[in-house]
């Protein structure tokens, strides 16, 4: 339930209102969206709308049908701007945030990150825990590699882009990363969604392998419904019958998610294709398509690249 506050509310009525609500064992978020100011209600309430409209101080009450509420776009219909640094995803500005799939020596991240700064990059990407099918494929270099992507960010300004596999490397990721990844095989670990909503770092979501928009919304909810706004949700294709690319890239997500949520959108067309040539022409049409950001990526060396060397562009193809 969206409810609408009066121009003249005062903070006495404010309160009434939220003491009663909690009192139902609702959550209350108040904030301003489109000059309006207004108090979300997450849980159930046995008031009514129209017996909320006659409450003083409240203007409008409406109720939100949609099982995820706070990322939706009936809750909030301005579009959200995630900062990092001076980076805005969700801004005019499309963000490129690239680099290797894994971080795997000092001067490969290094390498790789001053050539994508020099080609556009305005983030660096590289994961230090890889969540690999194979037990026995390289797992990542942990917090060693967490230390060398911070150096980076040191050395090049980028902020850099990192995933997260488990609720233990918490304090890891606080320390040394700008932005926490969910990956597509986490989407719905919903302890890891817990977590990272009670961290205050900015948070690209990527949707699951198979799951819908309803759950991928889902997922974001439980990480807004821990208090945390800035969350971006990044398309990186999901499983088809189609077995020529390595994933099916879905476009329509994007006019789709942005009727639905003001969260921004990501589009990975690396590990939506898994073919370097078909990286660029998709990352075209996402932009195309309204993305407000693209995640590539980028290996000096693919044929020796430990993950994804396949996918990965060179860096000077980056911005053609
Ligand atoms: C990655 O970004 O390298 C990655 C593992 O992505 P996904 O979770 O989309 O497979
Ligand atoms: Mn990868």
């Amino acid at each position: 339930m969206i409810l609408v506050l009066d121009r003249k509310v005062t903070q006495n009525q404010k309160d009434k209102i939220k003491n009663i609500l909690s009192e139902q064992g609702c959550i209350t978020r108040e904030m301003t969206d489109a000059g309006r100011n207004i108090i979300g209600v997450i849980g159930k309430t046995k008031i009514s709308p129209d017996e909320f409209k006659q409450m003083q101080g409240i203007y409008d009450a409406v109720p939100i049908e949609t099982s995820y509420k706070l990322v939706s776009r009936n809750f909030k219909s301005e579009d959200t701007k995630v900062k990092i640094g001076n980076v805005v995803v969700g801004a005019d500005r499309i963000v490129v945030i690239a680099g290797p799939c894994a971080v795997e020596s000092h001067t490969q991240a290094m390498t790789i990150a001053k050539q994508v700064k020099k080609y556009g990059a305005v983030l660096f990407r590289g994961g230090a825990y890889k969540p690999r099918s194979s037990p026995y494929s390289f797992q990542g270099l942990e917090e060693e590699g967490l230390k060398i992507l911070a150096d980076v960010r040191e050395q090049t300004g980028l902020g850099v882009v990192t995933e997260m596999t488990s609720v233990s490397q918490v304090d890891l990721m606080m320390k040394y990363v700008d932005v926490v990844q969910i990956g597509a095989r986490n989407m719905q670990n919903f302890e890891l969604l817990k977590c990272v909503g009670r961290i205050d770092k900015p948070v690209l979501l990527k949707r699951g392998l198979a799951s819908t928009i309803q759950e991928w919304l889902m997922s974001a909810e439980y990480i807004m419904a821990g208090g945390y706004n800035n969350v971006m949700l990044c398309e990186r294709g999901i499983r088809t019958f189609e077995p020529y690319t390595r994933n099916t890239l879905d476009l329509c997500a994007i006019p789709v998610l942005k009727k639905l949520t003001h969260l921004p959108i990501i589009i990975d067309p690396s590990h939506a294709t898994g073919i370097r040539e078909k990286v660029s022409p998709m990352a075209r049409a996402a932009i195309a398509a309204g993305a407000d950001a693209l995640m590539i990526e980028v290996h000096n060396n693919p044929d020796k690249a430990l993950s994804d060397g396949p996918q990965s562009l060179y860096p000077e193809v980056l911005i053609p």
